[in-house]
C-alpha cells in the first residue's frame, strides 16, 4: 500500500521559490569582477534567475541541454545557475584552474552548447574557442560598458542579452530525478569524469547540510561561501544557504586574506566553507595586521586534511569553531563532519584535539564502512585503516557518458581514501589509497605525518610520499617547502616530529624544493613527486 502523501517533487528551484517569498528581504552580496560591491535580495535574485531561464529558452535550450559557465562565486553565477536548471538545462560547471587541454576534453565530451564566463577567463576561452565545435554563444558575464574586445565568436555581454527576457516564465515541470548539474572530477590519472547531480540529490544533499552537526545554516547567519560553486558545488552552499533563508556573500575573485577579511568584517560573516590554504591566507593576514573576528562563529574545512595548527589557532586565538569535513564531487559532496556530540562534550586539550582532526562522522543520508582489499568489513575500533566506502541518495551511482558501472555490491562507492572509523563513528583520513606508504607490512599515514611537520616552525607545506627500501617495502621521504627567508633544517624537522608521531613513522630524511605540485582543486600531486623522486635512494 502507498502512502498518502502529495507527489511534490523536490526541484532546486523550488529552493529559490521558497528564499523569494519567506526571506526575499535577505541580501545577496558580491564582490563584484568588475570591483565595486554589488546588492540586493533574494526577490531579486529569483527575478533574475527567471529571466536567465526566459532568455535561455528563446535561444532554444531545453531539458537536457548542457549549459556551461567558468566563473567565480557572484550574483551573477548564482542567477546563471539557477536560471539554467529551472529550465530544466544542465548546469556544467568548469573549473578554469584544469589544463586547457582538460578543459576542451571535458566541454567537448559534455557537448555543452553555450558558455557562460567571467572577464577574468575570457582570455582562456579565447585560447580554447577553436577546439571547441559545440559551444554556439559565450555569454560574458558583465555589462556593455565593461564588455572587452573579444576574438570569442557570438559573444555577448550577460547585462545585455538578459535585457531581451522578462521575468514572464514558469519553472518548467519534470521529475525530480532529472539531471541538474555536471561536475568534472579532475583525478590525477585518466580523463577527469562526469559527476551528473539530479534535482533531488541536490534538495536532499542541501538540506542535509543544514543539519546543525554539519553546518548548521540558519536564517540567521550571513554566510561566505569561499569554495567556488566549481569545486563540487561550493559545497552545497548555493542550495544549502537560500533554503534555510540566510543571507548570502560571494567573494567573486577576490581569495586572498585580506580580500576575505574585508567581507567577514563589514558582512559581518556569521559562517563560512573553504579549503585550508583559504584560511592559512587569511590567518596570516590577521596575524600581521593584528586583527580580530568578531562576528565569525564556525568554519567548513575540508577538500584537504586541516593542519592541527588551523584548528588551535581559530579556536583558541579567535574563538571560531572549526568543523572539519570529508567529502568528494561524486558525494555532492559532503561526507562527514566532525561537529562534538554528547559523548564527546567532556574532550578537552590533546584528547580534544585530536578528535578535531578527524574528518568526522556521517549526518544522516551518509553511509559509510571501512572493508579490507577483499571487501570485508572492518571494526570500528579507531585504530584498523581500510578502504572507505559509502552510499546515499546523493552519492554517484555513475560517471556521465561512461559505461563502465562504479559501485561494489550493495550499492557501495569506494571513494578511493583510507581511513579508520571509531567505535563512536568518528572517521580519520589516512590517505588515498594509491598513496599508502606500506612499511614492514603496516600502513603510515602520509597525511598525519604531513599535518604535524606543518606545526614546525618555517615549514610553508609539506608532503610525503613513499620511496622503495630493501629492508620495509617502503619509507616516508618528506618533502618540505620553506616559508619565505626560513632555514629550517632536516634535523631541526626530524626533531621536531620526535614523539608527536609514531617513531616508526618518523621519515627517512626530509627533501627541500621550491614548489609543490597541485591539482586544480589545491590537492597535493603525489603522481608528480613520486615522477620527480622516481630515482631517490635514501
Ligand atoms: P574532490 O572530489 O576534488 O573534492 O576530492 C575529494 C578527495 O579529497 C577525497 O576523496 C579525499 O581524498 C580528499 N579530501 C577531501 N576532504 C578531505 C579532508 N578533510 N581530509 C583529507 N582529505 C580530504
Amino acid at each position: 500500500m502507498l502512502g498518502l502523501m502529495q507527489d511534490y517533487p523536490l526541484l532546486v528551484h523550488t529552493v529559490l521559490d521558497h528564499a523569494a517569498l519567506n526571506h526575499g528581504e535577505r541580501e545577496m552580496v558580491t564582490r563584484s569582477i568588475e570591483g565595486p560591491m554589488r546588492r540586493y535580495n533574494y526577490r531579486d535574485l529569483r527575478v533574475r534567475s527567471l529571466r536567465v531561464a526566459k532568455a535561455l529558452q528563446l535561444e532554444g535550450v531545453g531539458i537536457g541541454d548542457r549549459i556551461a559557465t567558468m566563473a567565480w562565486n557572484t550574483d551573477r553565477h548564482v542567477e546563471t545557475w539557477y536560471g539554467i536548471m529551472g529550465l530544466g538545462a544542465i548546469c556544467h560547471t568548469l573549473n578554469p584552474r584544469l589544463f586547457a587541454e582538460q578543459l576542451i576534453y571535458i566541454i567537448n565530451h559534455a557537448e555543452d552548447r553555450i558558455l557562460f564566463i567571467d572577464l577574468t577567463f575570457v582570455p582562456l576561452a579565447e585560447a580554447i574557442a577553436a577546439h571547441l565545435p559545440t559551444i554556439t554563444k559565450y555569454i560574458i558575464l558583465t555589462d556593455d560598458e565593461h564588455m572587452p574586445e573579444t576574438s570569442l565568436a557570438n559573444a555577448v555581454a550577460f547585462e545585455t542579452w538578459l535585457d531581451g527576457a522578462d521575468a514572464d516564465f514558469s519553472w518548467a515541470s519534470f521529475d525530480e530525478n532529472t539531471a541538474a548539474a555536471l561536475c568534472y572530477t579532475s583525478g590525477t590519472t585518466g580523463n577527469p569524469k562526469g559527476v551528473l547531480y539530479s534535482h533531488r540529490s541536490n534538495v536532499l544533499h542541501g538540506l542535509m547540510c543544514n543539519q546543525p552537526d554539519v553546518l548548521g545554516v540558519n536564517s540567521s547567519d550571513n554566510i561566505l561561501p569561499i569554495v567556488p560553486m566549481f569545486h563540487a558545488n561550493a559545497w552545497a552552499l548555493t542550495y544549502a544557504v537560500p533554503t534555510a533563508g540566510a543571507s548570502l556573500i560571494m567573494p567573486g575573485a577576490g581569495m586572498d586574506g585580506r580580500s576575505i577579511y574585508e567581507l567577514l568584517d563589514t558582512e559581518k560573516v556569521s559562517a563560512s566553507a573553504a579549503v585550508p590554504t583559504v584560511w592559512l591566507g587569511l590567518l596570516q593576514h590577521l596575524k600581521e595586521n593584528d586583527l580580530e573576528l568578531p562576528w565569525l562563529k564556525r568554519v567548513l574545512i575540508g577538500g584537504a586534511a586541516c593542519p592541527r595548527m588551523m584548528i588551535e589557532t581559530l579556536e583558541n586565538k579567535y574563538d571560531v569553531e572549526v568543523i572539519h569535513g570529508w567529502g568528494m564531487t561524486e558525494m555532492s559532496p559532503v561526507g562527514t563532519t566532525g561537529k562534538m556530540k554528547n559523548s564527546t562534550m567532556h574532550l578537552k586539550g590533546e584528547e580534544l584535539i585530536k578528535l578535531k582532526l578527524k574528518q568526522g562522522r556521517t549526518p544522516y543520508m551518509v553511509e559509510m564502512k571501512i572493508v579490507d582489499d577483499d571487501g570485508n568489513e572492518l571494526p570500528r575500533d579507531g585504530k584498523t585503516a581500510g578502504h572507505l566506502l559509502v552510499r546515499g541518495p546523493a552519492v554517484s551511482s555513475a560517471y556521465y557518458n561512461h559505461d563502465k558501472s562504479i559501485l561494489l555490491e550493495g550499492g557501495w562507492f569506494d571513494s578511493g581514501d583510507i581511513a579508520h572509523i571509531d567505535e563512536l563513528g568518528y572517521m580519520q583520513i589516512t590517505d588515498r589509497d594509491k598513496d599508502v606508504i606500506k612499511s614492514g607490512g603496516e600502513w603510515i599515514s602520509s597525511i598525519e605525518i604531513e599535518n604535524t611537520a606543518i606545526g614546525c616552525e618555517g615549514i610553508a607545506e609539506a608532503a610525503v610520499i613513499g620511496i622503495a627500501h630493501p629492508k620495509w617495502t617502503e619509507r616516508p621521504l618528506l618533502i618540505v617547502v620553506r616559508e619565505t627567508g626560513s632555514e629550517v633544517s632536516e634535523n631541526e624537522i626530524l626533531a621536531y616530529l620526535d614523539g608527536k608521531i609514531a617513531k616508526w613513522w618518523i621519515p627517512e630524511a626530509v627533501e627541500f624544493i621550491d614548489e609543490i605540485p597541485h591539482t586544480a582543486t589545491g590537492k597535493i600531486q603525489k603522481m608528480k613527486l613520486r615522477e620527480q623522486f622516481g630515482g631517490y635512494r635514501f
